[in-house]
């Protein structure tokens, strides 16, 4: 009888512990992945997300094929489905690997109810995080309510354990009827939208460990200081790969303390780096802790919060279009790649809801839909901890002033050069705030304001006087 593994967020054979234990089992093995878009509660993939899906699934496929192993689509609700191919195939064995998310664990309680009363056995593990949401807890036995409250708890603990080697012989069950991946049309039929995605990325476990690898060897030391600053390639850029579980928070770990004990890479920027992966913890975490996470303001004092509700101005920021090179910057390179600089991430959701006092909610679900790293936890989290209605989040009044975070960290303009081009030829001195530049030197760089390049979507002084006026009239 064999075993049938359900592939979620955890698209990799080498540490992963549910395929693993079936491999173990020494039972014929099945392997599935399901596209959910039904269940109640459970949000469907955005549009940059579902283009990733399709390479990773393909990729996982092609790997699994080596092994002489099909992978099965199947789409519609999980409840049904998975029950159904484990019937279809007399497996007597079922594992995956948890998510966090309230909608996921209800499905999978679902799932593993109707399998157990079918008589199937069920194994599930924790291969998405490096600790289980609810073992990392507070002296009051809650999710502890600030990050280095979180990390330091987390640091006490008994250390996440080495990662599991890939699989050696798989031996394949009888295969079973799998829908063509181009049926499900998760890639979009604009070749143009898609078209900066396919030359920014490469979906798949092994783009995704070699990624690992080249930012060990390179982009880790100097991450430190060099993480903050938009133009450089000092950051891992494995958000989408950890997304969809190309690769393991704790295959990261492993790779990256190997590399500090190896001499080279200095402590400081390991654990700068190595904390950031503990902020994707405490975002998991939250969320497990949080069903709503992605409606709900965390502080409920923000409730009555006066949210402008203007269409219009929504838009120029989707366009980059604000007139503030930085932000317009880092939304056009969202658009064009499905990624953006964590550093602008935090000033252009900051310019959302505090220059334009636009509701969080709607900046959330912008990014749901265009990063390829969109992430059920970390996207809401961080977009709360933005607007200031999140737990241990950056207070409201502290309003990022778009000009100097430019200046500061993009000090030559390299960043705004290579995303919005029409004010490539600007000096240094006035990149970040053409308004300020005089005619002749907008006329050299070819830049007519208004025309060539919007003018400020509204004052900063101005705008930031009126944010605090709103959190006043509900704080
Ligand atoms: P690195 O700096 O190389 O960090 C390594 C890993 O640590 C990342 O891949 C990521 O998994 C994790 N990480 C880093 N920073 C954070 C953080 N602040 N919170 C949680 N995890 C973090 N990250 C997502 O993965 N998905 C999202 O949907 C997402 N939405 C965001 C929305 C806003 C408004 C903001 C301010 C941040 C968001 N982030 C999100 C967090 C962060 O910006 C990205 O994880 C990071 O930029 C990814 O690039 P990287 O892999 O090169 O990061």
């Amino acid at each position: 009888h064999p075993a049938l593994i359900w592939f979620r967020d955890d698209l990799r054979l080498s540490d992963n512990p549910a395929l693993l234990a079936a491999v173990a089992s020494g039972r014929p093995l099945a392997a599935v992945f399901v596209l959910d878009e039904e269940a109640p509660g459970l949000r469907p993939m955005g549009g940059a997300a579902r283009w990733w899906l399709a390479g990773a699934l393909r990729a996982l496929a092609a790997q699994l094929g080596q092994h002489g192993l099909d992978l099965m689509l199947r789409r519609g609700p999980a409840t049904r489905i998975v029950p159904h191919v484990a019937a279809e195939l007399g497996a007597e064995l079922v594992v995956f690997n948890d998510r966090a998310g309230a909608a996921e664990a209800k499905v999978d309680a679902a799932v593993v109810a109707r399998l157990r009363q079918e008589e199937r056995q069920v194994e599930r593990f924790c291969g998405h995080l490096l600790h289980a949401p609810g073992t990392i807890l507070s002296g009051a036995g809650r999710l502890p309510r600030t990050f280095s409250a979180f990390h330091r708890a987390a640091l006490r603990l008994p250390p996440p354990g080495a990662p599991l080697p890939p699989p050696g012989h798989l031996t394949p069950a009888s295969p079973l009827d799998s829908d063509p991946l181009e049926a499900w049309e998760l890639e979009p039929s604009h070749p143009d939208w898609a078209g900066g995605l396919c030359k920014a990325w490469r979906p798949g476990e092994r783009a995704a460990q070699a990624r690992l690898a080249t930012f060990v060897a390179d982009g880790l030391k100097g991450y430190g200081e060099g993480r903050d600053i938009p133009a450089l390639d000092h950051v891992s850029r494995l958000s989408p790969h950890l997304r969809f579980g190309e690769v393991s928070p704790r295959q990261i770990l492993a790779a990256v303390t190997h590399a500090e004990a190896a001499g080279g890479v200095p402590e400081t920027d390991a654990a700068k780096f190595l904390a950031e992966l503990y902020w994707r913890e405490f975002s998991h975490h939250l969320l497990a802790a949080t069903p709503d996470l992605a409606r709900r303001n965390i502080q409920p004092a923000f409730d009555a919060f006066p949210w402008r509700d203007c269409p219009g101005e929504l838009k120029a920021w989707q366009a980059g279009a604000t007139g503030y090179p930085l932000v317009d910057a880092g939304l056009r390179e969202l658009w064009q790649t499905g990624w953006m600089h964590n550093r602008v991430r935090m000033v252009v959701a900051s310019f959302l809801v505090k220059h334009l006092l636009i509701d969080w909610r709607e900046g959330e679900a912008w990014f749901w839909d265009t990063l390829v790293d969109a992430d059920p936890a970390s996207n809401p989290a961080s977009w709360q901890w933005v607007a200031g209605t999140g737990l241990d989040a950056a207070p409201y009044f502290r309003i990022f002033n778009p000009v100097l975070q430019g200046e500061k960290f993009d000090p030559d303009g390299a960043y705004v050069r290579r995303f919005v081009p029409e004010l490539a030829r600007l000096p240094a001195r006035v990149i970040h705030k053409p308004w300020t530049a005089d005619a002749a030197t907008l006329r050299a760089a070819g830049v007519t304001l208004g025309a060539t390049y919007p003018h400020p979507i509204v004052d900063h002084a101005a705008a930031r006087e009126r944010a605090l006026r709103a959190l006043k009239s509900t704080h």
